[in-house]
């Protein structure tokens, strides 16, 4: 990976030699076997379940019903029978599951309906978004009720990055470009329904062409749309990073962008919005990029929801061949979580799997000061103080409030040459100072 480093300007890195050919299409992959449907995932409450072990499900039947808006109606995403309801292991902890067996057949699903969404309030696409099981996907996963304003409340702004400066996420832009016009639909749609005072689009720099043709697909929709063309530097196209560019609040540990006011959607995310609202459909599907140092073409894979990613890397021409045994990440090789247990399954909030091979890691060695951490932090943040004064119990540095701007983009931790998890260690610090003040 320190290969891949191409250049640095004020916090934030450029990676640029990882970018591969990628096939510009989806294949479709094999139905799995087994699905597994967590109550919850992300930062969703638990749904509860409405089946029981030995019912029979049909595709897009409901498997469990959410309490509030903090959580999500979830559906089936193949016919099966119900397993069992246990407990799985997820990259964030064990959640209860609804394990279905594949088993039926499927019903030929009826063409998208062209349902006249502009005639339809605020209150009910947002309903309908809810009901369909529409929820944001991000690196963190939400919940309607975490993502958009209560129905009838207007957003402050609606900003959409149409790519990820991640090495090897290619997700979101291959997405615009396959299905660019169904995106822009869900972006009207989502506009119809949280009312924003403008729109925000985000591209890099050098994708004109697309901006350009976006845009005149979007049309007009009543509102100034201001655009953005920005250099593929992680983690410019995070939440926290997309807020600070559109002139929003700085986003500290625990707040989203609707506590601000503010939506923010990608591509997947907007095309869940308009199957759901055009389709009339549930979120039974989703796209994921197999990439990584190891796989030679990076492919674009259409799976179940709920599919293991065993399954995922049995496809052909997902997994580097036998002799390769790489490490598998959910999501990007900054953002997301290595997984050693493959049965995990694929959901919204994984738009890539990364697959890295094993180079030769030294063990964690004291500091040297050489601020390279400091460097590339986008926040402007010390990042090897604020570990200096973990260590040290240093509840004065601490309290200052700096460590609660750390995004937890990882920059720290890649460009440390101590190995220091710098980054592992600040979010543990949050997440324990989170319980205390009630934050999940
Ligand atoms: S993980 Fe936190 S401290 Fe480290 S570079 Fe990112 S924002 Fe800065
Ligand atoms: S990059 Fe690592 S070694 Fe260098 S100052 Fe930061 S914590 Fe210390």
């Amino acid at each position: 990976m320190r290969s891949l480093l191409a250049g640095r300007v004020r916090g934030g890195l450029e990676f640029r030699s990882y970018v591969q050919t990628v096939d510009r299409r989806v294949v479709n992959a094999s139905l799995p076997k087994v699905v597994v449907i967590p109550l919850a995932w992300g930062r969703m409450e638990a749904s509860h379940p409405v089946v029981k072990p030995g019912d029979e499900v049909k595709e897009g039947q409901l498997l469990a019903k959410p309490a509030s808006v903090l959580g999500t109606p979830l559906y089936s995403s193949v016919p099966g029978r119900v397993r069992d309801i246990v407990p799985v292991s997820l990259p964030e902890g064990e959640r209860e599951a609804v394990i279905l067996d594949l088993a039926g057949t499927f019903e030929r699903r009826a063409k998208d309906r062209t349902s006249d969404w502009a005639d339809m309030t605020p209150e009910k696409l947002w309903k309908r978004l809810f009901s369909s099981g529409v929820i944001r996907h991000g690196n963190v996963p939400l919940p309607i009720g975490r993502f958009l304003p209560p129905p009838g409340r207007k957003a402050e702004a609606l900003v959409c990055a149409c790519f990820s400066a991640e090495p090897w996420r290619y997700t979101e832009e291959l997405l615009l470009g396959l299905r660019r016009e169904a995106v822009a639909e869900g972006l009207r749609i989502l506009v119809r329904t949280v009312m924003p005072k403008e729109v925000h689009l985000v591209f890099p720099e050098e994708e004109r062409t697309v901006s350009r043709l976006f845009v005149r697909d979007l049309g007009d929709p009543g509102i100034p749309v201001r655009i953005h063309h920005v250099a593929r530097r992680y983690p410019f196209t995070s939440d926290e990073m997309l807020l600070e560019l559109v002139g929003g609040a700085r986003l500290t540990w625990g707040r989203l962008p609707v506590d601000e006011g503010f939506v923010i959607a990608e591509p997947s995310t907007l095309l869940a919005v308009r199957d759901a609202v055009v389709g009339g459909r549930p979120v039974l599907e989703q796209v994921v990029l197999v990439g990584g140092d190891v796989v030679e073409r990076p492919v674009l894979v259409k799976v179940r929801l709920g599919m293991p990613v065993f399954d995922l890397l049995s496809q052909e021409g997902t997994m580097p061949g036998p002799d390769v045994d790489p490490m598998v990440f959910l999501g990007g090789p900054l953002s997301g979580r290595e997984v050693s247990w493959l049965g995990v399954p694929l959901l919204p909030g994984v738009d890539v799997v990364t697959l890295l091979g094993r180079g030769a890691t030294g063990g964690e060695e004291p500091c040297i000061h050489c601020s390279r951490c400091a460097q590339v932090c986008p926040r402007g943040l010390e990042p090897w103080l604020l570990h200096e004064a973990l260590g040290r119990g240093d509840e004065r540095l601490l309290s200052g409030g700096a460590i609660e701007g750390c995004i937890g983009c990882n920059l720290c931790s890649f460009v440390c040459p101590s190995a220091i998890p710098l980054a592992d260690r600040f979010r543990e610090y949050l997440e324990k100072e989170g319980e205390g003040h009630g934050e999940g």
